[in-house]
């Protein structure tokens, strides 16, 4: 049975070309780059030639790159780092409540260290509205942090306007541009961004491996202390076949992300018109034009996505019921009750996302697939049976 994967949000494969780029860094240039030998000096090449050329995907200085084992440690970097550097100006940060989980749980640790924490409500379809953040802002507010696109529900925040807002208020703008990267031109000066976290592997780079960008004038303090890496900002060996990886990573995707980014659109609306026409009941989360071009995300009434998943499982193809982050437990997405859904509807959700290996027949073959799975499930549904339905 051919598989088809259509969970590219919660892990990728790493490209083949990028995996080729990094294999000579694995043994025959194996070195530190703290060694001042010739073997050092490959590795210390090799580490600021990946920072000069990744600082382009993002359009920014290479002296503003900190290479990081991924993007939950640059979001660590980000969030901790600035509170800590910055307490003495003010203890008030600004999150959204759609945020990923790793920034509310920082978030929540931050709170138990004296910071107090605002969380900016959304609307019906994830977004943001400039108007309630600005509200929300004080003369002690140092930091605003919002996804610059859900790893959910697909939506796009508008983070240019937050980033102007935030210039003109003096307040560091943070944004965790996980779920975008590869899906949107990331342009830190556009956006106003003074400090953004990337993973490698959501631009199908090896796992392990991310950045955080950070704006000169936006220092953080380190939270990885030891040999002074990074310039001092994050200690430890730099895993450079890993950078290299991601450096090879963003290249691929600077050239294929606007032929990619029309393909997966391709797909997705396929998907969205037909699901919505062919199952009844059916309805779309997050925002119908403000979206992620690889994202579908859909509601059944009166079944679980659990069940919708299990059985597409059987069927050969593989989705997912929300975030992967937090799939493995009974908590409905905090993400979905944020944009106003109860319990059970959360609970009826599913997530498609597309990505660079998938081909035109894999959103046929889901779009065939679903309204079977949903009809049979609901015949054995209480729920969907009681609503007379
Ligand atoms: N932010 C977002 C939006 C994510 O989807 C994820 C998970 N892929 C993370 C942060 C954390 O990334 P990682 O687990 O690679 O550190």
């Amino acid at each position: 049975m051919d598989e088809v994967y259509l969970d590219y949000q919660s892990s990728k494969p790493v490209d083949p070309r990028v995996i080729e780029e990094m294999m000579p860094y694995f043994h025959d240039r194996f070195g530190n780059p703290s060694s001042l030998h010739k073997v050092g000096d490959t590795a210390t090449d090799a580490l600021e030639d990946s920072r000069k050329r990744i600082a382009k995907f993002i359009h920014a200085d290479a002296d503003d790159i900190v290479f990081t084992s991924g993007a939950t440690e640059s979001i660590n970097l980000a969030l901790m780092g600035y509170a800590l550097k910055n307490k003495k100006k003010g203890n008030h940060i600004v999150i959204s409540e759609i945020e990923h989980i790793s920034i509310h749980n920082i978030a929540k640790y931050l709170a138990s260290q004296g910071f107090e924490i605002t969380k900016v409500p959304v609307d019906q379809y994830g977004l943001v509205h400039v108007d309630k953040l600005e509200r929300k802002l004080k003369d002690n507010t140092i930091l605003i942090s919002v996804g610059y696109a859900s790893n959910e529900i697909g939506t796009v925040q508008p983070i240019a306007e937050i980033g102007k807002i935030a210039k003109e208020r003096g307040i560091a703008f943070h944004t965790d541009a996980v779920a975008a990267e590869g899906l949107v031109d990331l342009d830190v000066n556009r956006d106003s961004i003074d400090l953004m976290s990337l993973s490698s592997n959501d631009i199908y780079g090896p796992k392990g491996v991310g950045l955080l960008y950070m704006r000169k004038g936006f220092r953080v303090n380190p939270i990885m202390i030891g040999g002074g890496q990074e310039r001092g900002l994050r200690s430890g060996t730099e895993d450079i076949p890993g950078i290299v990886g991601m450096r090879a990573a963003a290249e691929i995707m600077t050239k294929e992300m606007p032929s990619e980014v029309s393909r997966f659109k391709n797909y997705r609306d396929k998907v969205i018109k037909r699901v919505l026409q062919d199952v009844p009941d059916s309805h779309l989360n997050g925002h119908p034009t403000e979206r992620l071009a690889s994202n579908a995300h859909f509601r059944f009434d009166g079944i679980e996505g659990e069940s919708i998943l299990l059985s597409l499982k059987d069927k050969g193809i593989s989705v997912a019921t929300g975030s992967a982050c937090s799939s493995k437990t009974l908590e409905p997405s905090h993400t979905l009750i944020a944009t106003g859904l109860v319990h059970e509807e959360a609970h009826g959700s599913l997530e498609l996302t597309f990505g660079r290996f998938n081909v035109d027949s894999d959103a046929d073959k889901v779009i065939e697939a679903i309204p079977g799975v949903v009809a049979h499930l609901r015949t054995l549904s209480p729920i969907y049976t009681c609503a007379g339905r």
